[in-house]
């Protein structure tokens, strides 16, 4: 899956996602990406959230749809990627053997961004186009 969230000049906010599902995925499968709450989820009030990987952990969670919610309740875009991934870890009584990974941008231009497994990461790009130094935070044991 390959996430974008982007906030303009005029402070507008939008995001959008796209991706080929799983490796091996039954046929009909739906995965979260085309779910709006699930793989993307933008509030222009307060900032937007994309993920990948397990496209099922993510649904059950409505994980973009949390992330933007716990951005509006005050948390940085890294600490409500964070406990998003924490919610998916809890629910699978903390196993590890598959991937999630968040990112998030907030209404001030702040981002980030969290996943299970460092094979995860993303970058910043200014106005400009310049790309900035790649994030990669993610659970450490
Ligand atoms: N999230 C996608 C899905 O579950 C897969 C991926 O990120 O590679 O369909």
């Amino acid at each position: 899956t390959i996430g974008m969230l982007t906030l303009d000049v005029n402070g507008d906010l939008a995001g959008a996602c796209t991706t080929s599902g799983m490796a091996y995925k039954l046929r009909g499968r739906v995965g979260d990406s085309p779910v709006i709450g699930a793989g993307l989820y933008v509030d222009p009030e307060i900032g937007a959230a994309t993920a990948t990987g397990m496209g099922e952990e993510v649904i059950r969670t409505v994980g973009s749809f949390l992330i933007v919610e716990l951005m509006r309740q005050g948390k940085s875009p890294e600490e409500a990627c964070r406990e998003g991934v924490h919610r998916i870890l809890k629910k699978n009584a903390g196993k590890t053997d598959f991937q999630i990974g968040f990112i998030a941008l907030n209404k001030n231009g702040e981002t980030g961004g969290y996943c299970i497994h460092p094979s995860f990461s993303y970058r910043q790009y200014d106005a400009q186009g310049h790309r900035n130094t790649p994030v990669n935070s993610y659970l450490k044991s």
